[in-house]
């Protein structure tokens, strides 16, 4: 399979589609199913290779449907069925080598690319690998262009703490103060006075979270002289991560490098944060390199028709999970579009099922399979004309950065 859109392109092309379950492979055929009735395209049920033992114990457990081969051979002609493979690669041929035993022919497997990446977006986070972002301020002072948090379109908006500490507890009472990673950011956070006290709340209702703080650095020297708080003992005592995006600008960052060693802060700065290095319960990163920051362009399409099966190539799908006024989203694109529908007056629509209410779900398991599938808003994401590496800019504020 080149890409997705392949497996879909086979599904359209077959009268009946199955999924067969081969040998470790129930999980992947569990989501590789999610995936495509997501997608508008279901499939007939799961054919086990196990037999009736097999797909009686998968009932029992109130999977299904499923079906034996023998069964699926009764109802339909073999030459009418595509069946699909999820399975290890290792596992290809002995899969392969049963279904054309049995008289089915028209077989398309999944690489192990897309296999791990169904599953990796589909599966429901646990608390313990629950990635929290929070904007402190909306606005920034860098501006950069194509920024994906419409930071250079946004108005002045600042998050109070009051609204943070009701949020986070309400999610703290969902999680048994329980997640991962937190993640504060913006905007440029700093330009938020309250931040010290965030940064406290945030640790008092989740004492064992990672709590990384997403800055560009530009006002970390001058945070001493210009507030009470002192936010780089701050950030030690709490043990928050002050994370330095390095930008390719004239900015003396060796010397908020010396300020970080002086207070003995958790700090990295680094140029490309890696998908998989939040992932790893070790030290954090510090990438500087020869590499320059690029820019990446998000297109969107305000006409909102993006095939859906898009969303499974989106780097920000439950990952970069947003809370914002007391919602979480799978993305921060869903909440801070507001700003390019406002500018450019482009109204791109956020609908009630666009994101989950944090005081109206009924518990953590209910968030986390929300998030893990996508929502309509996706339709305006054109993620396979997505394009990194751009040179980086500031923002002319123009629509093209954008769309
Ligand atoms: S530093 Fe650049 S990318 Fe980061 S929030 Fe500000 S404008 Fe956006
Ligand atoms: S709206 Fe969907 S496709 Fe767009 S960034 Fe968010 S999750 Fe990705």
């Amino acid at each position: 399979m080149k890409n997705i859109k392949d497996m879909l392109d086979f599904h359209k092309s077959h009268k009946h589609v199955f999924l067969y379950q081969f040998d470790e492979g129930r999980e992947y055929a569990g989501l590789t199913g999610k995936y495509l009735s997501l997608c508008s395209f279901p499939v007939e049920g799961v054919i086990t290779a196990g037999g009736k033992n097999e797909k009686s114990a998968a009932l029992k457990k109130g999977e299904g449907p499923y079906w034996t081969i023998e069964e699926v051979r009764e109802k339909f002609a073999p030459g009418e069925c595509g069946v699909i493979l999820s399975v290890f690669d290792f596992l290809l041929n002995a899969a392969l080598g049963s279904l054309t035993e049995a008289g089915f022919h028209n077989v398309f497997f999944i690489t192990d690319y897309y296999r791990k990446k169904i599953q990796e977006k589909l599966t429901p986070r646990t608390k313990e690998n629950f990635i929290l972002e929070v904007n402190l301020a909306d606005h920034c002072n860098l501006n950069c262009q194509m920024c994906d948090h419409f930071s250079p379109l946004a108005e002045k908006h600042f998050l109070d703490p009051r609204t943070f500490i009701q949020d986070m507890g309400r999610l703290a009472d969902l999680t048994d103060n329980t997640a991962g990673v937190i993640k504060i950011l913006g905007g440029e956070p700093l330009l938020n006075p309250d931040t010290p006290d965030f940064l406290i709340a945030a640790r008092g209702l989740f004492p064992q979270s990672r709590i990384l703080l997403y800055t560009n650095g530009l006002l970390l020297a001058e945070w001493e002289t210009k507030h009470k708080a002192n936010l780089w003992e701050i950030c030690r005592r709490f043990n928050a991560r002050i994370m330095v995006t390095t930008y390719p600008i004239n900015f003396d960052y060796a010397k908020i490098d010396a300020l970080a060693v002086k207070h003995k802060t958790p700090y990295s700065r680094f140029v490309e944060e890696s998908e998989n290095d939040l992932d790893k319960n070790t030290a954090l990163y510090n990438v500087l390199g020869e590499r320059e920051k690029k820019s990446v362009h998000h297109p969107l399409s305000p006409a909102g028709n993006v095939p859906v099966h898009e969303f499974i190539d989106c780097y920000h799908f439950n990952r970069c999970i947003t809370l914002s006024g007391g919602k979480l989203y799978t993305c921060p694109i869903i909440p801070y579009a507001k700003y390019f529908s406002a500018f450019f007056d482009k109204p791109l629509k956020t609908r009630g099922n666009d994101f989950i209410d944090i005081y109206a779900a009924r518990d953590f398991e209910e968030i986390a399979e929300f998030l893990s599938r996508p929502v309509p808003f996706c339709r305006y994401c054109k993620v396979s004309s997505r394009k990194g590496g751009v040179d980086f800019r500031l923002s002319k504020k123009a629509i093209e950065e954008w769309t």
